[in-house]
């Protein structure tokens, strides 16, 4: 089996509801992303996907949804002035309904990635996302 990972990055805020320590607290995470496809074969360049198409679908998304903003749960009861600065500020908010843990976070990036990358035939197999250098988490096919 071949497959190829692309790395994606971005800055987001979140914070942990009810967490028992300071992930309770509004604080930010280099997210780093690394997405791994499959392909049924090796396309007529020798390649599963060029790189540069998870970038620009998968990295688009999240440039667009994601980076410079916050990650919050939906029924956050501390996320309103939050949501409302960043809404005049231009980034809005990223509604999860579950908290945004990187557990979270991977399951959804997964499901956007499928779906981004759905007509290029390959398969979205496994993303790690690592929230800080020493923890991540990942979804699996
Ligand atoms: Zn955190």
């Amino acid at each position: 089996m071949l497959t190829c990972t692309r790395r994606i990055e971005w800055d987001a805020m979140h914070r942990i509801p009810r967490h028992e320590s300071k992930c309770r607290a509004f604080h930010g995470h280099r997210y780093v992303a690394e997405i791994t496809c499959d392909a049924p074969e090796l396309d007529d360049r020798g390649r599963v996907v060029d790189f540069g198409v998870v970038k620009e679908r998968v990295g688009g998304w999240v440039d667009q949804h994601w980076d410079h903003t916050a990650i919050l749960m939906r029924t956050d009861p501390e996320a309103a002035p939050v949501a409302e600065a960043n809404a005049r500020l231009g980034r809005p908010v990223y509604w999860l309904d579950q908290p945004p843990t990187a557990e979270v976070i991977v399951a959804a990036l997964a499901v956007v990635a499928q779906e981004l990358l759905a007509d290029t035939g390959v398969t979205v197999v496994a993303i790690r996302l690592w929230e800080t250098p020493n923890g991540s988490a990942e979804w699996r096919r």
